[in-house]
């Protein structure tokens, strides 16, 4: 790692994320899909994305890499607004920064051999010394662990855990310093899994790389994230270091969400918060809570008026009006 690189990663948040928006126009309206999000990271650290399918955390995630534009608020990398940029600071700005997608088969080019899949972020960015792109390709196939022989091989022919290392392979041989990994391991079997996660640790280890970490998966969330950020219906409900969380979960919707992993202590059953309602639509929601329409709390004041997300305990943030009450804080 660089000299100027390390001296930047010493409790210096890289990402700063501000009240931000993003919707989308269908027939019906507006969907509310990212809406009024604010956190930050610290270089080195993982921030796990958590939430039901539909909740926006994938979206949220796709908008900090500028896949998708955002409609309001700011996004800051070391200090620096990025939150609109040209064609040509975007380039500058994915060597920073990068993805791993969910699906390594559908986001690999099937008439691509792996060693092509590998190069072609290099060429994109502009390299074209053979030599260097060849030594670089090697060197990650190494680090993510794809054996030197498989390198004219195509998609079709390697196995869901192969192809994985090679979407990683992809975001990390142009060395970046903040990952977005959208659930990249939920389409692997369980037993690739954790050979998969192992290796994501290792190489943030070695390269002290930010990682925000997108999934559905509680029991994976727990495993590989500092601190987690619950989101609910495009906001964010919930926010804490991950071990704070799952001792003491505040909103009720993370009450409820966490109820359903799996404890490792058979002899110790946890009741399972089954949750109850109508979702609310994301397409122009009323004002109040999101949560209101299912949570077994709710009052007047949650169908008016949105709660604010606050620090309740150090560091541990939540939105919720009652949160006080229902957890029996002063
Ligand atoms: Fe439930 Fe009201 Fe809190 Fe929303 S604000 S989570 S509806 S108690």
């Amino acid at each position: 790692m660089d000299e100027t690189r390390e001296n930047r990663i010493e409790n210096t948040p890289i990402l700063e994320v501000k009240n931000l928006k993003k919707y989308f126009s269908v027939p019906a309206g507006l969907v509310h899909a990212v809406d009024d999000i604010s956190f930050s990271i610290d270089a080195g650290r993982t921030l796990g994305v958590v939430g039901e399918s539909g909740c926006g955390k994938s979206t949220l995630g796709r908008v900090l890499i500028h896949l998708l534009e955002s409609n309001a608020g700011q996004i800051l990398f070391f200090g620096r607004d990025i939150t609109h940029v040209d064609r040509q600071e975007l380039t500058t700005l994915r060597k920073k920064m990068q993805m791993i997608f969910q699906d390594p088969y559908s986001s690999l080019n099937p008439r691509m051999s792996l060693y092509e899949s590998i190069a072609e972020p290099l060429r994109i960015m502009g390299h074209d010394n053979s030599g260097q792109i060849q030594e670089k390709v090697y060197r990650i196939m190494d680090t993510v662990g794809l054996a030197r022989r498989l390198v004219n091989s195509y998609p079709h022919e390697l196995d869901g855990g192969r192809r994985q290392r090679i979407g990683i392979a992809r975001a990390l041989v142009i060395e970046p310093e903040f990952v977005v990994c959208d659930e990249p391991v939920s389409a692997l079997d369980v037993s690739i899994q954790a050979q998969i996660l192992n290796l994501m640790s290792d190489i943030q280890e070695e390269r002290k790389l930010t990682y925000i970490f997108v999934t559905h998966d509680l029991s994976v969330v727990k495993y590989i994230s500092n601190d987690i950020l619950v989101m609910y219906l495009g906001q964010m409900v919930e926010k804490a270091p991950a071990k704070e969380l799952f001792r003491h979960r505040l909103h009720p919707y993370t009450k409820a969400l966490l109820s359903a992993v799996p404890l490792p202590d058979i002899r110790h059953k946890k009741r399972r918060i089954a949750l109850k309602g109508e979702l609310t639509s994301p397409i122009d929601p009323p004002p109040g809570c999101r949560f209101a329409s299912r949570c077994p709390y709710a009052r007047e004041i949650c169908h008016s008026k949105t709660p604010v997300c606050e620090e309740v305990l150090p560091d541990h943030f939540a939105a919720c009006h009652l949160v006080r009450e229902i957890n029996g804080l002063s």
